[in-house]
């Protein structure tokens, strides 16, 4: 048996992970799954139709969340970085054509982030018919607020979810208002690659989406869940 210091030829990554309400443990982070267009408004905002077609996906990497409470440098090659509040889920219990019935119960817990979004890349991009990483899977582009235990979480189809720029309310709506219910965006993600344990799901964000700005600060929340506070940064040197 190779000793850590020789099983790899580069020594592996800190797991990446997300902070944990109420416990100095840390939840860690396999994958993130995004939804797209998951509230009717926000569709109307991105000039799309809302009707209920099947719902669609992008990732970013895992290590791109970041800590309730920091603060994330303006990122390169963006004059449009726009914020997203969204419900996380984590999954604490892997499965394939997991039942909408099951979905729950293979939750660990759920929190509030925010998927920040270079939206001059990702239109571009749209529009080109070409992927969206640049414009969604950059560094520090998950901030999360720390993970709130399944049995501590009231409810994940009720809530009011909302983020505030410089304390100037931006988006505003109700967790009831996603167009995918979480039971079902968790049976529709298994039924296509099996979830892991450690795999978080952004839900998907209500209308308000907009520009930041170097010294912006952000807080969000969805009442009764969890809240978050992040800053924006001067570009990193
Ligand atoms: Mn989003």
């Amino acid at each position: 048996m190779a000793s850590p210091e020789t099983a790899y030829v580069i020594p592996p990554p800190t797991p990446a992970s997300v902070a944990v309400a109420g416990s100095d443990r840390r939840f860690p982070v396999r994958r993130i799954f995004c939804v797209g267009r998951n509230y009717a408004a926000h569709a109307r905002e991105m000039g799309r139709d809302p009707d209920r077609e099947p719902p669609f996906f992008f990732t970013k990497p895992a290590d791109t969340v970041v800590d309730d409470g920091a603060s994330v440098p303006y990122p390169p090659e963006t004059k449009d970085l726009h914020h997203e509040i969204e419900l996380v889920v984590a999954v604490g219990r892997g499965g394939t054509d997991i039942a909408e019935a099951d979905a729950t119960a293979h939750l660990w817990g759920a929190t509030v982030g925010i998927d920040l979004t270079r939206r001059d890349l990702q239109l571009a991009a749209r529009d080109l018919g070409r992927p969206w990483d640049w414009g969604k899977a950059f560094d520090r582009s998950a901030p999360c607020a720390p993970l709130v235990p399944l049995s501590d979480v009231r409810a994940l189809d009720t809530g009011r979810i909302w983020l505030a720029v410089n304390g100037d309310v931006r988006q505003n709506a109700d967790i009831a208002e996603l167009i995918w219910s979480v039971p079902e965006i968790v049976s529709i993600i298994s039924g296509s690659m099996r979830l892991e344990p450690g795999d978080l799901v952004f839900t998907g964000t209500p209308a308000g989406v907009g520009p930041l700005v170097p010294g912006d600060r952000l807080t969000g929340g969805i009442n009764g869940l969890a809240e978050i506070t992040m800053d924006i940064g001067e570009p990193s040197a």
